[in-house]
Parts: C-alpha cells; structure tokens; sequence
C-alpha cells in the first residue's frame, strides 16, 4: 500500500497497487444505487414518462471518474435502469464523456454532472449507436464536446439501415454526428485508437469488432483499472447484436475472448446495463453463446423455421440465472443467432443487409 497527494484535486486519497500492477483507489469502485433486479411489468401501450427519469450518479469509479444512469422501473427498454450507462472523467482539464443518455433527458444528464463539476464538457466519446448512448450527442456537442466514434458508427449514423417496416429511417442531427474518427483493425485488435491524458487519468479508446454493432468501441481508464465494454455483454435480458447496424453473435466471442487479454483479475467491467462485473463474469456468458449458436444451427440444418426453432425454447437452461428473461429478450436473441447460422452477409458501411428468413 502507499500513500499518494492528489495535489491537483485538493486531496489525499490512498492508493492500493492491485496485483496487476494498477492503482486502484481504496474504497472505489463504490456502487451508490444498485441497478433494479425486476420482474418489471408494464401495461399494454405504456409511454415512457421521461419527466419522472431521474439521471443520477449511480458509481463512484474513482474520486473523479462517475457514473450516470437513470432510474429503474419506468423505460420498458431497460427497466433495471432508463438508458445507457454514461461516464464523465473531470478535473481541471475539463470533462471527458463517455455516452449521452437518451435526447429526452439530456439537460437532467448535464445536471447530473454540474453536481460535481463545472468544468467545461471538451471531449465525448461514442462506445454504439443506440440512442440510449448517443441520442444526447447534438447537446453536448453544443456544450463544447469533439465527438470521437469509430467510422462505421458515423457511417451508421449518416446512412442509417432501414426500419424493420422497411420504412427509410431518419437523418440525424448535424451536430449529433462523430467528427473525430478511427477504425477496427483486426491485426491491430487491443490497441487503442486514441489515448487521452487528461485529469490525471489515461483514456485509451479502443475500437471492437463487429460484435454489438460494426462500430463499438470499448473504453479503458488506466489508473483507476475500469473497463467500460458497452453492450456485446449483458446482465439484464439475453444478448443483443443489432445485424442490421453491424453486429455479431460471433464477434461477442471475439470481443469476450479480446477482453480477457485486456483486464486483470481485478479490472472492473462497466456494462452499458446492468450490474458491474470482473472478467470471470463473463466466462459463462460465453458458454451460453456457444452451446445455443451450436444447437441453432444443428436446428437450422436440419431445415427447422425460426417458428420451430423459437418453440424450442433453447434458453430454459439459462432463464433461472438470467435476469430480465422476457420472451421478446429470448425471442430477439434466438432470431439473431438464427439469422447468423447460415447465409450472414458481411458489413458494407457499417451495416448488414440481411436477407428474407426461408
Ligand atoms: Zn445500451
């Protein structure tokens, strides 16, 4: 153990080497309020009522590294809590972001930050595209911050996939969209794209696989040990690769397989939902993936319907440790891995373009 002054904080904090090598501070990670556990209900045609989301600080990942994330019970999206988790690094070189939270709640988002910092917001960082991460990027593009994303997010964001109606989506705000970017490159795969020295922290952006989508990044604070690895993993509901804007059952493997290069024993894992984990927690997720991947396709070559298929119910094993089992969250993952067994097209600019179920 040694004693370090954090002189540019105006404070003293102990600081615990970990075994590997890393200063973790005593006392940190500090959960404040524990994400929700369910079962969660909502009635037919529920509104999300955005004026009762609460965005508060809800980790404490070192004294200046925080979490946000809103309330629980109220967003049938992520009823353990509304939106994706954010992050905000501060100090006297001002705040570095990571994810907005949802456009509905982006001014209680800013909020929630000036109760710890009146820094100036300089730098943000997109881990995905969902809108529970990026859908307050325009605003705090207007507070100040350089967007950093991977191009295929841009790309995404720019030339968006159809609606599943068909239907061409929306364009995007002009100053919601990523203006310093990188790319993934598999020979290079761990390395970061970008490292920010700000506020006594190291921030390594490091761009990942086809995995949740074709343009996640996952985000790494050195000093304080603290992985952020957005959305390939999940504790609440069964896995999500969105094909349509890239993602991958298969690149989730990879991106577990590259995390377990990535973090020490010790390394604690920030999902963008759910409870906080270390690399371990991730082990049997990736048993899950594999055993149902295999008993889909054996389905599938067997010339069994995504019908069929479903009816199987392949996830009983796992719906009594899987919190947040709804039959949609089964019913999507069965499909994704349905869909990527056979015939799976490649990512052109960011997206897939999937063909017609037989
Ligand atoms: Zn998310």
């Amino acid at each position: 153990m040694k004693l370090r002054t954090l002189a540019w904080l105006g404070l003293s904090a102990m600081v615990v080497l970990s075994p590997a090598g890393r200063a973790q501070e005593a006392g940190y990670p500090m959960t404040l309020i524990p994400t929700g556990k369910g079962p969660f209900t909502f009635p037919e045609g529920f509104q999300i009522p955005w004026d009762r989301i609460q965005i508060m600080v809800t980790e404490k990942m070192s004294p200046n590294l925080f979490v946000l994330h809103g309330s629980q019970g109220l967003d049938p999206a992520h009823p353990d809590a509304s939106g994706g988790r954010a992050m905000a690094l501060f100090g006297p070189d001002g705040v570095l972001m990571v994810d907005t939270e949802n456009r509905q709640v982006a001014e209680k988002t800013l909020q929630a930050i000036r109760t710890f910092t009146n820094g100036p917001i300089r730098v943000l960082v997109n881990t995905h595209i969902h809108s529970d991460h990026t859908g307050a990027n325009a605003f705090f593009a207007q507070q100040g911050a350089l967007i950093y994303a991977q191009d295929n997010l841009r790309n995404e964001m720019l030339r968006p996939p159809a609606r599943a109606n068909g239907q061409p989506a929306p364009a995007p705000e002009p100053a919601a969209v990523p203006v310093a970017t990188y790319q993934y490159n598999a020979a290079t795969s761990g390395q970061p794209a970008v490292t920010f020295n700000m506020n006594g922290e190291t921030v390594d952006f490091i761009p990942m696989m086809p995995s949740h989508t074709a343009g996640d990044t996952i985000v790494r604070f050195r000093k304080a040990n603290v992985i952020y690895i957005e959305d390939f993993y999940r504790n609440f509901g069964y896995p999500f690769a969105d094909q349509s804007n890239g993602g991958s059952i298969a690149g989730m493997l990879e991106a577990i397989d590259l995390i377990q290069k990535l973090a020490g024993p010790d390394t604690t894992l920030i999902p963008g939902h759910g409870h906080l984990i270390k690399k371990n927690d991730l082990l049997p997720y990736r048993t899950m993936l594999v055993d149902i991947t295999a008993k889909v396709k054996t389905l599938r070559g067997q010339g069994k319907s995504l019908k069929d298929v479903l009816a199987a119910n392949l996830t009983a094993p796992y719906d009594g440790k899987t919190e947040g089992d709804t039959q949609q969250s089964k019913d999507r993952f069965i499909t994704e891995v349905y869909d990527e067994v056979t015939g799976f097209p490649p990512v052109v600019d960011g997206k897939r373009t999937m063909p017609a179920r037989p």
